[in-house]
């Protein structure tokens, strides 16, 4: 039986929706505590975070920790004002220098797009300067090491790759070899035909997963084809992170629960959620890759 073939991360918003001093100390103590290797740090409270301070408590308890965020419709590279894409840049560009100080070495989400509901179809000059964009910041972060993920969320949430064949396209317009593809169950859930296709497709260039459930709550509460796609991953050997990702009512980010329509208490101890979710997520990597690995 192979032991643990990838890193298990956890998203900062199961214990707190800011990035304060005191947020940012209980995601990092409980995050170890339960047992996960990495934390994921939503950076849409970027303002408020220390990234020397925040990178010395990860170092502390030997946590590693990967960034996401999405863009907002004011600061969008996917847009055809280029007031509002170089908005965009900003952000993209302090995100990723906050990545590099905090010692992360992939820096994901919906960096392409706003997150939220289009009232249309991108366009291709918007499409364009989204590939541009995401072309230099690629080039800024090679030289750091670090690796840009393009995680794919359904039609409601962004109108520029909704499946992984879509985000295979974008990457291979963009060209750079540290941009990498992010499958999210939930959003796999909502957009593609099954749970395997998609990561047969996109093979090797799987750099990042977040495993949420079709109501983003508890593990195996829903319906997810999760079996399916952990044998998946084992088909393609993914040795990358896999995080869980979970939002409840109970803890508010301003701004992203509004964005992500997080409306429903589907817990309230995010402390019992991780410890099931650590538990859960073992078991699915034990049996999925089975004796022979
Ligand atoms: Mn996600």
């Amino acid at each position: 039986m192979n032991a643990a073939p990838n890193p298990l991360g956890i998203h900062a918003l199961v214990w707190a929706g800011d990035t304060s001093d005191v947020a940012v100390e209980r995601a990092v103590r409980e995050t170890a505590d339960v047992g996960f290797d990495l934390l994921e740090l939503s950076l849409h409270d970027l303002e408020h975070l220390d990234v020397a301070r925040t990178r010395r408590l990860l170092e502390d308890v030997g946590l590693g920790v990967a960034c996401s965020r999405g863009l907002t419709f004011d600061a969008d590279v996917s847009s055809d004002d280029m007031a509002v894409v170089r908005r965009g840049v900003e952000l993209l560009s302090a995100s990723l220098e906050a990545t590099i100080g905090l010692g992360g070495k992939v820096f994901t989400g919906a960096l392409y797009s706003a997150l939220g509901k289009y009232p249309r179809p991108v366009t291709a000059v918007g499409r364009a300067n989204a590939v541009s964009v995401i072309r230099d910041l690629a080039a800024e972060a090679a030289k750091h090491g670090v690796t840009l993920g393009l995680e794919i969320c359904n039609r409601y949430e962004t109108n520029v790759v909704n499946t992984a064949r879509e985000a295979l396209a974008l990457a291979d317009d963009i060209g750079a070899s540290n941009v990498m593809i992010h499958l999210d169950t939930y959003h796999m859930n909502i957009e593609e035909d099954d749970f395997m296709r998609p990561v047969h497709e996109v093979g090797d260039r799987l750099g990042y997963v977040h495993i949420g459930e079709n109501h983003r709550g508890h593990l195996g509460s829903g319906h997810l084809d999760l079996t399916g796609f952990f044998h998946a991953l084992a088909d393609v050997d993914y040795r990358g992170p896999i995080t869980f990702e979970s939002f409840s009512s109970q803890v508010v980010a301003e701004g992203l629960s509004n964005d992500l329509a997080i409306w429903r208490d589907l817990w309230a101890d995010g402390r019992e959620l991780a410890e099931h979710a650590h538990a859960y997520l073992t078991t699915l990597l034990t049996v999925s890759r089975g004796v022979a690995a």
